[in-house]
């Protein structure tokens, strides 16, 4: 073992003593640590100043209780998190969910992600992430407001326009950062646009930011097909989700050429083997809110699928779209065995450790969410971008910063990926120009 490798593995123990039982955290920083070793043997004095530990240990780390009534008189109780992971580039910038699994070593992998993820816009934004174990599923819409309002009533102290500027991730839509940002209004007494982003197009929202990370997924894509000589046009494609993220990858998949043959939901999976009925989609998924039998129902020669899995499917691109680990070492082995060429992800680390094992071992091109996923949050900064200046932008001008962010984004993976000795290895890639950012800011701005 070399001495690098020898020194990361220690800070690697150490970090899984300190942060016991919170395997996703250890999942996301052991991707990066491997791909800083590579680094760290060419530039030893990134690990200079206690910078690798300092990185994996966010600036501030806070969980709250969230008490609500529900519409039968109960009281409720929930838990709220906010790590404000690392700001050495900008404020804290990253998503709020709202989902049942959601606990603190979920919140902190997601926010190490929105590290490097923040980075690699080439936008000034840090990495945050939060939420809470607040299930939406089932609620009427007056229980989601006073969830939203009792959330905010803690968290208003400790984000603002240049500390901290939560958004959207699973659970939290349009709707819940309208109710969170009139009780952060009310509360701050003043309107300040910037502190959240995802908002209405009447109050500070900006165009694009609800397609953003589906259309900048299929972006990525485009340009990493491009550089092995291929295209959408006539490719099968799996996109599992059906959420905010999937809806937009499958509609600009589509118009791209590629024919999306199936999307999920965790009820079940269906199968489009002419495409996606992507009207129908936003019908039942955005304005009915109903689950995917509702679309299979209405939509001739699409078929729910209650047993195995939507990635048994022969296919030509796989788009995970879902949520984190959803396609282990086995489903990436059947997706090689079936002819599948590319993977990009739209979740947050959808591919296990093992399914990317897989990607490298059979020659799969591989876009790791922290490069393929960045154009939500990079139109969340382009959202911020127009709320300091008191600006709207076009719908055409907006969807061109982003298509730019994503094919610059794809070149700099790839460059960084080549500089390094590992062409074609995208998570590599990500992780290193992501990382060289934050930490020369580090370096520069002493130990903090
Ligand atoms: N939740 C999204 C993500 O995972 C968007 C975050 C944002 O817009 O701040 O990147």
């Amino acid at each position: 073992m070399s001495n690098i490798e020898a020194q990361v593995s220690d800070y690697y123990n150490k970090l899984l003593l300190r942060n016991a039982g919170e395997p996703e955290f250890h999942q996301a920083v052991a991707e990066v640590l491997d791909s800083l070793k590579i680094v760290l043997e060419k530039d030893p004095h990134y690990a200079d100043y206690g910078l690798i530990q300092r990185l994996c240990e966010p600036e501030r780390q806070l969980m709250f209780r969230v008490p609500w009534v529900d519409d039968q008189g109960e009281v409720q109780v929930n838990r709220g998190f906010r790590v404000q992971f690392n700001s050495a580039i900008g404020p804290y910038k990253g998503g709020l969910r709202f989902h049942p699994s959601v606990n603190l070593g979920i919140i902190k992998f997601l926010g190490f992600e929105q590290i490097f993820k923040n980075s690699l816009t080439g936008l000034p934004i840090g990495g945050g992430k939060g939420g809470s174990d607040f299930d939406p599923k089932g609620r009427s819409d007056a229980e989601i407001m006073r969830f939203c309002q009792s959330f905010m009533t803690e968290l208003h102290r400790h984000i603002g326009e240049y500390r901290d500027v939560p958004a959207g991730d699973i659970g939290v839509g349009g709707r819940e950062i309208g109710y969170l940002f009139g009780q952060y209004r009310r509360l701050a007494n003043q309107h300040e646009s910037g502190v959240l982003t995802g908002k209405g197009l009447a109050w500070g929202g900006s165009l694009v930011r609800t397609e953003a990370t589906g259309y900048g997924l299929a972006y990525f894509t485009k340009e990493m097909l491009t550089e092995h000589g291929e295209s959408f046009e006539g490719k099968k494609v799996i996109v599992s989700g059906s959420g905010n993220v999937a809806i937009y990858a499958i509609e600009k998949v589509q118009e791209l050429g590629g024919t999306v043959i199936a999307f999920s939901d965790s009820s079940a999976w269906v199968e489009t083997p002419n495409g996606v009925d992507v009207a129908k989609l936003k019908e039942v998924k955005e304005v009915r809110r109903e689950r995917v039998a509702a679309y299979v129902n209405e939509v001739p020669g699409s078929k729910l699928r209650l047993e195995g899995s939507i990635w048994d499917l022969a296919c030509d691109i796989a788009l995970p779209c879902a949520t984190q680990n959803e396609l282990n070492g086995a489903q990436a082995t059947t997706l090689a065995d079936n002819g599948c060429k590319f993977v990009a992800e739209g979740a947050n680390m959808p591919s296990t450790a093992e399914a990317i094992e897989v990607y490298r071992e059979r020659g799969i091109h591989f876009g790791p969410g922290k490069a393929a996923n960045a154009g939500g949050v990079a139109t969340s900064a382009l959202e911020m971008q127009q709320n300091a200046s008191r600006d709207a932008w076009s719908f055409e001008y907006t969807d061109q910063r982003l298509h730019d962010i994503m094919a610059n984004i794809f070149r700099n993976v790839a460059k960084t990926a080549k500089e390094y000795g590992h062409e074609g290895d995208y998570v590599i890639g990500a992780n290193i120009a992501g990382f060289k950012k934050v930490a020369d800011a580090m370096l520069a701005q002493g130990v903090i």
